[in-house]
């Protein structure tokens, strides 16, 4: 089993890469954004408890993303590995997910980081705006906390990552095609 994590800034670009990813090398997306936003959308009590926190550009409890990750690991079959999107996003997510890959004879294979300057970003997730429908892009205040967030509490599991010896950093600027490319590049030494 290959495990990966996609790494990187709201904006960067990890969903639009997992995706492809996930297909070319029969990986399971796990992405906690898209899980939280189907509770929503299904108005779970779960869903509802999370709303304000998520409207806010906040991180929900790590517990509650940790579960969600568990019950679909140990759920899926005929799968070569997982491409976790948007997850760890705390360094205590992170040492939790080690350690359910390790209770499970896996481990994380490589973390890609996509590194994309502030500027762009901000561009990016404007366009974004437009087309998402997502509450949470539509409010600037809103993605600046989001970008906040990640510096001040997601990018220390880069540290993680170099210590495991398993980040990458990837130029995230460049066209879709581009990216995937640099991507694979990594992935394909060790599939
Ligand atoms: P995303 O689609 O990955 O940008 O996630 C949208 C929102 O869901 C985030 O701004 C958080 O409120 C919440 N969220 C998603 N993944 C996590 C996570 N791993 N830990 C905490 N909160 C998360």
């Amino acid at each position: 089993m290959v495990n990966i994590l996609m790494f990187g800034p709201p904006g960067s670009g990890k969903g639009t890469q997992s995706v492809t990813l996930a297909e070319k090398y029969n990986l399971l997306h796990l992405s906690t954004g898209d899980m939280l936003r189907a509770e929503l959308a299904a108005g779970t009590e779960l869903g509802k408890r999370m709303e304000k926190i998520m409207a806010a550009g906040e991180l929900v409890p790590d517990d509650v993303v940790i579960a969600m990750i568990a019950n679909k690991i140990d759920s899926t079959t005929g799968k070569a590995g997982f491409i976790f999107d948007g997850f760890p996003r705390t360094v205590e997510q992170a040492e939790a997910l080690q350690t359910m890959l390790g209770d499970r004879s896996m481990k994380i294979d490589q973390m890609l980081v996509l590194e994309v300057n502030d500027a762009e970003l901000m561009e990016r997730m404007k366009k974004r705006a437009q087309i998402s429908g997502r509450a949470d892009d539509a409010d600037p205040a809103v993605i600046n906390n989001r970008i906040e967030v990640y510096r001040a509490k997601t990018e220390p599991v880069i540290d993680f990552g170099r210590k495991a010896s398993v980040y990458r950093s990837i130029d995230g600027v460049g066209s879709i095609d581009e990216i995937f490319g640099r991507l694979c590049d990594h992935i394909d030494t060790i599939i």
